[in-house]
């Protein structure tokens, strides 16, 4: 029952909807949930086929064009469809549609404990003929570069000619939405089929972008189960056709298997055409029963280290099975790619990359998969040199400024107030190399990689700051991540991040010398760092300006925000929401009201900035002014209230999290899953509820448990040691299931957690005052 998902809609706004929520990827490909068959014209569709990071790059046009603002940004492609398979009966008279003739029974699947979707239909046409059909896919966790399609076909009352004809397409667009920021406003038509053809029994498609002239390729081919087909290819303009003709007989299945192979120029190089062909001719000796078994062998070992229990309420169980498997699929594992707010389920926010991986995904990686998790860290790292030069095109004379939204690396954000001047982008991104550190004690990847992208980030907080006439230093113009308040002073998330990265940044330095004085040497070398530069950074740190309200001993979000007049959230016509599709931005900028968690955010990343009285105050002041119109918001809402044990509300965020794509109460899930958010659920568990914070010191916990449940589990890797963490109403326990022995701190108490001695410890009711 939670290990899959299922619809017997088959209403044009569910299906367009369901398109997204049962898209199946591995990270680098992802196909949305479309119909083989196709809907008909009548029903809107999105019909999708992704490779991460594979982009197009577009002209962005201003009406004022100021200094700095990017010319170019990029777009996140639809690619060659191969999803189209049509079926004729009776010498090609009736075409099977869901519009035409009676659907008997229908339904779909996900099934995320092996990665593969399923659709069952029964068909009868206008004539009819009645025909089962069973579509079953799998986008491969072994092959990256393999789309499956399995289809088994029974008549049930007749006998008689079958026609099918299937297509890999290159005619294909982009969806666009003018009227919506959120959605791309235009340039559907960006990639260009520039070969094509058939031999032997495949068939292939070449497809280049206009601007940026990446290609991709798509070598297609099929294997029937019965002898006796007539098989016709044909390639002309842009889509390769296959027909098959063969005698249906009444109650007898027919069965085959499309088999299509994706390449691309960023992971393939020149010859994709002859890579893909490679790659296809290599997999003919497994079989569609080999592929499903690796891939549940794969999925098997992925739920061992990741899955989430909750006994006692399915639909929530359900909902965090759902989340972890779609970050899964939407995860890049390459230097090219990371995970783009929609994952790869579609168009929204054009395949960007924001802060979102680093806040809000990355955690669970880091928590259940620490080598994916370096990966998108890699990712971050390909993307520095490119991050220096945009600090210096702003103005700055040293460090990194990452882009606020990108693929390749180059700043695709044209509404800075909202957008690039988001400078804690850069502070996000040091943040998870600090808790990726923490975390493993990898020292290798610190040395390589770390250390660099902290003193460059450290950098740019020097540059943009500056130490004030009473010795503070403060950073001015920038947005915080509530983007309903933009270009203020003193942004206490931006400012308290920036003072994280500045300490670990001097920290780091000092760590490199002692672990590899030769190392140390060639990066202060290659970096030109002064030995003044890093006491620097220090006393920034140290004298980092944080705002407090004397009067309602709270952080102030910025310098000016208390002075706003508060907006009238209970009497704003709900049809009103969200607020940024209903009012002009300076309206919003005027106001005390927040998109989504800011200064709350800032006290769960770092909450020993601040006494717990002055954390639940401001908990109290925001939450009342804060809309949750993002949807990065209510899983930040969910953590902080199980800290300060308001568990009502931590279980209410929490629950909105869990089923926000599934019940789509954002209502623009057709667009793509909100995969933040998703990460948000595991994150409102884990260190919400369980209350894990990973620090310098090692993993802390506090946890407590929903009235409504029975129990909760999950692991958590320590130093690539593998801990397995139960909370009962009563008692919580830990278990060591790989490695030598975990320190950790359980309600600010120290225990060790040794192998085969499984640790039990009373739940405790209430937090501790203290700061941990
Ligand atoms: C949020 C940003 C987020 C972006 C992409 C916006 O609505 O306000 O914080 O990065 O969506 O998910």
């Amino acid at each position: 029952m939670t290990w899959h998902v299922s619809s017997k809609s088959l209403m044009d706004t569910q299906l367009l909807t369901e398109e997204s929520l049962y898209f199946l990827g591995n990270g680098y490909l992802g196909i949305r949930g479309n119909f083989e068959e196709t809907y008909g014209p009548s029903y809107d569709s999105i019909r999708g086929t992704y490779i991460n990071a594979f982009h197009d790059i577009i002209d962005i046009p201003y009406g004022e064009k100021l200094k700095a603002f990017p010319d170019t940004q990029q777009k996140m492609l639809n690619v060659i469809d191969a999803q189209t398979i049509q079926f004729y009966f009776g010498n090609e008279k009736e075409l099977y549609t869901i519009t035409d003739g009676e659907i008997i029974s229908y339904e779909r699947k996900l099934q995320m404990d092996q990665a593969i979707s399923e659709r069952m239909v029964h068909w009868k046409s206008p004539e009819g003929k009645e025909v089962e059909f069973h579509f079953e896919r799998l986008v491969s966790f072994i092959h990256r570069e393999l789309f499956v399609i399995k289809v088994t076909v029974t008549p049930l009352n007749f006998d008689g000619e079958i026609t099918i004809v299937s297509t890999v397409n290159g005619n294909v667009t982009n969806y666009t939405n003018p009227n919506d920021p959120r959605v791309g406003a235009g340039h559907a038509k960006r990639l260009h089929t520039i070969d094509g053809g058939v031999y032997s029994n495949k068939g292939y498609i070449v497809a280049e972008a206009e601007v940026s002239k990446l290609r991709t390729a798509c070598v297609a081919h099929h294997r029937f189960s019965i002898p006796d087909i007539q098989e016709k290819m044909k390639h002309e303009a842009g889509e390769v056709s296959f027909t098959y003709k063969m005698e249906g007989k009444k109650g007898q299945a027919i069965q085959f298997t499309k088999w299509n192979v994706y390449t691309d120029t960023l992971r393939h190089g020149e010859q994709l055409l002859e890579r893909a062909q490679q790659i296809t001719n290599n997999l003919e000796d497994v079989s569609y029963e080999e592929l499903k078994s690796a891939q549940k062998t794969y999925m098997n070992g992925f739920w061992e280290r990741s899955d989430v229990e909750i006994k006692g309420d399915t639909d929530l169980q359900k909902g965090i099975r759902f989340n972890l498997f779609h970050l899964l699929q939407s995860a890049g594992r390459d230097k090219y790619s990371n995970i783009a707010a929609k994952g790869l389920s579609g168009e929204g926010y054009e395949g960007h990359y924001f802060w979102d991986t680093e806040i809000y995904m990355f955690p669970v990686f880091l928590m259940t998969n620490p080598d994916l998790a370096r990966q998108l860290l890699i990712y971050r790292y390909s993307i520095l040199d490119g991050a220096r030069k945009r600090a210096k095109e702003m103005g700055h004379n040293q460090g990194a400024l990452f882009p606020w939204r990108t693929i390749n690396g180059d700043e695709c954000s044209s509404f800075f107030p909202a957008g690039s001047a988001q400078y804690h982008i850069s502070a996000d991104i040091a943040y998870s190399y600090i808790q990726y550190f923490q975390a493993t004690h990898d020292e290798e990847f610190m040395k390589d990689f770390g250390t660099e992208l902290l003193i460059e980030t450290a950098r740019l907080w020097i540059d943009v700051g500056h130490f004030r006439r009473d010795g503070r230093f403060a950073i001015e113009d920038v947005t915080g991540p509530d983007e309903y308040t933009c270009i203020v002073n003193n942004n206490y998330y931006t400012n308290a991040m920036a003072k994280h990265n500045l300490k670990w940044a001097a920290k780091l330095f000092h760590l490199m010398k002692k672990w590899d004085p030769k190392k140390s040497e060639e990066l202060s070398r290659r970096l030109d760092v002064k030995e003044n530069e890093v006491s620097e950074w220090e006393r920034a740190s140290e004298q980092m300006y944080l705002g407090h309200d004397e009067e309602l001993k709270i952080n102030p979000q910025d310098d000016t925000f208390l002075e706003k007049e508060q907006w009238d959230l209970e009497n704003t016509p709900k049809e009103h929401f969200p607020l940024l599709l209903h009012y002009h931005p300076l309206t919003l900028y005027r106001y005390q009201v927040c998109k989504q968690a800011d200064t709350v955010l800032a006290h769960f990343l770092l909450e020993d900035e601040q006494e717990l009285e002055t954390i639940e105050n401001s908990y109290d002041y925001y939450e009342k002014i804060t809309t949750h119109d993002s949807s990065l918001s209510s899983c930040v809402f969910s953590i902080m209230a199980s800290k300060l044990r308001k568990k009502e509300k931590a279980y209410h965020y929490f629950s909105e999290t869990s089923l926000m794509d599934l019940e789509n109460t954002h209502g623009n899930t057709k667009d793509g899953l909100h995969m933040a958010n998703m990460g948000g659920t595991w994150m409102a568990i884990v260190f919400g509820f369980a209350g894990l914070r990973i620090k310098e010191d090692g993993l802390h916990l506090a946890p407590w448990i929903p009235e409504s449940w029975a129990g909760y589990s999950f692991h958590i890797q320590y130093k690539f040691q593998n801990i397995h963490v139960q909370v009962e109403s009563k008692n919580l326990t830990f278990t060591l299931l790989e490695g030598a022995e975990v320190p950790m701190h359980v309600y600010d108490e120290s225990c060790i957690i040794k192998p085969q001695q499984p640790l039990s410890i009373p739940v405790k009711e209430k937090h501790s005052k203290k700061r941990r």
